[in-house]
Order: C-alpha cells, then structure tokens, then sequence
C-alpha cells in the first residue's frame, strides 16, 4: 500500500481528478470503480483520518447485493469469513428458518476495510492514512476543489464525501433531521450457542421497547457478533439500548461479562429526496445514507461507489461537475430502488406500536420473509416485486386480526418471560419452527 506520510505525496503531485475522503468500503470501491472505468490510478487520492486496520462496529455480514457490487469491482473477500447459508427468523417462542439463495458472507470489518483498500492501493490509487480531511473550498470559476487536511492542501476537479456517518460533507449539503438510527454491536465468544451457520434475526426485543431488532451472527474461531439496531421512532438512551441488548441475549441464553460492552454507534436511513450533491462534490455510503429497515449499509456503499464513479467519469469525460443528476442516478439504481422501498418498510413496521399491526405480515405471510431473505440473498430486486407485496398487504386486511391476536400473545409471553427472569434469562426449550 502506497503510505504517504510526507508533506509531499509519493507522486509529487498536490493536484488530482478525484479526491475521496475516507477509505471505508464506499470510499475503496468508488476508486477501484474509477480506475476499472479508465481514470488514471494516480489521478485517485483517498485521504482517511484512521490508520487501516481501524475499528468499525458492524455486524459484517455481506448480503447478495454486496456479492454484485464486488464483483462488478473486481474486489475480492481475502479475509477469514463464514458462509452463513440460512437465517432464523425468531419473534419470542415463534421463529422459522429461511434458506438463502445465495449464503451472507460474514467477516470482520476491521480486516475486510483494510483488504479492500490494499485491494484499491494495488491498483495504483494514491492512498494517505492517518490524515483527515478538515475542510474543503469549491472554486467553481477554476473548476476545483481545495481540500485540506492537517499536513496539506490538495486540489480536484471532484470532491468524493465517502466520510461515514458524521460526515463533514454530509454536514454540508443535508440538514440535519432529527435522531439517527442507532446501532450497538459486540463480539463474543460462541460459548457454547449453537448457531451452526445460521444468521439470528430476532424482533423479541420490540415486546420491550425496541424498534428494530437484535442479531446473532457466526463469525470466525467460533465466536459471535451480536446487536441491536434501533430505529428512532421511540427515543431510548445508549444506556436504555445496551440495556434491552443484554436481556435479549439473556433470552437466548447468551450472558455477557462484566466486561463485556457493546459499542454504539448512528447511521442516517437513505432519503431519496436529499442533496446527495453539489457541484463539484458528491456523498456516498453511510454519509449519504443506509437502509433503514435492517441498517445495511457495506454493500449499500459499494454500489453508491458504483453509481458515483459513473458520474464522475461522464464529468471528466467532459459532461461537467454539476452533479445534477446524482441524486436521481442514486434513487433509480438497484440500491436507490432497494433503500426507498424499505425506508417505507421501516416506518411501517417501526412506528411506536405499529409492530403489532405489521409485524405479522413480515412473520407469517407465506411470502414476504421468502422475498425478503431472496432480496438479501440477491437473487431478486425486492423493488420489482412491489405487486407481490401489495398482494401480501391485500391479505393481510383478512388475515390480520388473528395474526395480530397472534403477536401481541407471543408479545405479552416475551414481556413476562424475559422481564421475570430479567437480563440472565435462558431461552428454555420453547422455541419451534413454523417452516
Ligand atoms: C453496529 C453496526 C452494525 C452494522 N452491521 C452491518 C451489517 O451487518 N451489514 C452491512 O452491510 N452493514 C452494516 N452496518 C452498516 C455499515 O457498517 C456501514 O454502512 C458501512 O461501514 C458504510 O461504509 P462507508 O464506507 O460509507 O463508511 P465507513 O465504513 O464508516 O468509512 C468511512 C471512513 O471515513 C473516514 N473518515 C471520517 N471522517 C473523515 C475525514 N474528515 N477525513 C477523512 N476520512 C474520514 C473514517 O475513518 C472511515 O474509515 C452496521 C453498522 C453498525 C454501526
């Protein structure tokens, strides 16, 4: 990897076509995109304040939609992994088990960040660690971009915010609205939960606060990577949400240490009518926003990096650095049709008591989990499939009253359940499955 420490980078120059700040997956792809679309490798400068391996709280899993992008990038998974072939749905002492077209990778994102932007360094990209950007100025009359970082000053015709979740080019362009989505993760030690290769989703924790749901995922050497994501239509502290963590856990008999604490962190859910750019300057990635439904966001980067590179290069190739287009390229593409589709499933199913309306048709509907699980393998684009998830709405008009009935039962069992044996609580053998 080209580590460039000096005031002067290894190619000399202070002047490129593109600039990206920040390496994650978003930032990476957008510059192997480029390169694999003709621009000049040396042309390319990620500027990241992390030194790689860095650390980022994430339940790592890879979906189908992921497995697209990085092939279409020609980047590959050289990190230890686990093919997860199937996911256990679970709502209390219901639960059904989904086979996956195609397995969820699951890795760890402190290595994969770092092999994905060694992957990008091979290729020629000018990469500087350890180095963020603090501030940037647009010169429309000299078609540039300044952008400055402790040690420098760098020039571009474009500005890549690929800058994460508190993006200071996302600060720029979007004003902020309301709370973030939050997200708490931990990884363990099997110890002894029997997972298999299977993914755990588990919506329990909704019978005592949550609106979102807790995941138990199979990582490498026999360990787990366990959390929760909260979607912000009920206000819960970090305190309150680390809280529901360990007694969910406690549910399925997994207890946490002392020690033993996860680490939060927000993320803004995709909003198709947001600025996602300026001239000059474009966001991708968590700055520009993630799935708000199940709080993806690796794969939704990567294909950002996708749809970025190609304006980008239809600008160098002379279209011009307006962007005006980007914000509609974003929301047309697969991952712009995917997030809008379920930034409406989110609000539908995590309004403050929606869960007991809504929750029975992603459950119970013969169809929807088996769409669903098929959009996450990337065997389908869930949003080609809107007519069959009306359909399953227009059911769930006749069948919602008894399965209603059925989860707000499941919801007071849970409450009761885990409230009497508190944090420590084992899941006992009631669980069974509905498939
Ligand atoms: C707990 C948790 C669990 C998750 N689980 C999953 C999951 O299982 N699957 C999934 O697909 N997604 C998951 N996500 C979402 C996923 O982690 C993010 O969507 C993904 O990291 C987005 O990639 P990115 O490149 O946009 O941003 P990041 O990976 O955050 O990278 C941004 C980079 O920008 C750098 N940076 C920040 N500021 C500056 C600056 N001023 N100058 C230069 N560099 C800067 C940072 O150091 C960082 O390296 C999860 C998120 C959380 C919090």
């Amino acid at each position: 990897m080209r580590r460039v420490g000096a005031l002067v980078l290894a190619s000399g120059t202070t002047d490129y076509d593109v600039v990206i700040a920040g390496g994650g997956p978003g930032g990476a792809a957008c510059a192997v995109a480029l390169v694999r679309a003709g621009v000049a490798p040396g042309r390319v400068l990620i500027v990241d304040k992390a030194r790689f391996p860095r650390e980022k709280p994430c339940g790592g899993g890879l979906t189908g939609h992921c497995a697209d992008a990085m092939a279409a990038l020609g980047l590959e998974v050289s990190v230890p992994a686990i093919a997860s072939a199937s996911a256990r749905v679970r709502f209390g002492s219901w639960s059904r088990t989904v086979t996956m077209q195609r397995p969820v990778v699951i890795i760890r994102r402190e290595e994969f960040d770092a092999s994905l932007l060694a992957q990008a360094a091979a290729l020629g990209v000018e990469v500087v660690q350890g180095e963020g950007m603090k501030g940037y100025e647009v010169d429309a009359a000299a078609g540039r971009v300044s952008v400055r970082t402790g040690e420098r000053t760098v020039t571009a015709r474009v500005l890549v915010g690929a800058d994460g979740v508190a993006s200071m080019v996302r600060k720029r362009l979007i004003p902020r609205e309301g709370p973030p989505i939050r997200l708490f993760k931990l990884e363990l030690p099997a110890r002894g939960y029997a997972h298999g290769d299977a993914m755990l989703y588990d919506f329990s924790p909704m019978a005592y606060g949550l609106r979102g749901y807790l995941w138990v995922f199979p990582v490498a050497d026999d360990r787990i990577n366990v959390g929760l994501m909260h979607y912000p239509s009920r206000p819960l502290s970090g305190a309150e949400l680390t809280a529901l963590l360990a007694r969910g856990l406690g549910d399925l008999g997994i207890h946490l240490d002392a020690s033993e604490t996860a680490r939060g962190w927000p993320a803004w859910g995709y909003q198709p009518g947001a600025a996602v750019a300026a001239p000059h300057v474009l966001l991708l990635g968590d700055a520009a926003g993630i799935d708000a439904l199940t709080g993806e966001g690796i794969g939704v980067a990567m294909e950002h990096g996708l749809v970025a590179a190609r304006e980008v290069v239809a600008g160098l190739g002379g279209a011009g650095f307006s962007f005006v287009g980007y914000r509609r390229a974003l929301r047309r593409a697969v991952v712009g049709r995917e997030l809008a589709l379920d930034r409406w499933l989110a609000r539908l199913l995590y309004r403050p008591e929606a869960y007991r309306h809504f929750l029975g048709l992603m459950m119970f509907d013969p169809k929807v989990l088996e769409l669903y699980a098929a959009r996450v393998s990337g065997g389908l684009v869930l949003a080609d499939h809107k007519r069959a998830l009306m359909a399953a709405l227009a059911r769930h008009v006749f069948r919602g009253p008894g399965r209603n009935r059925k989860v707000r039962a499941l919801a007071a069992e849970v409450a009761a359940s885990t409230a009497a044996a508190g944090a420590g609580a084992a899941a006992g053998g009631r669980m069974y499955d509905e498939a």
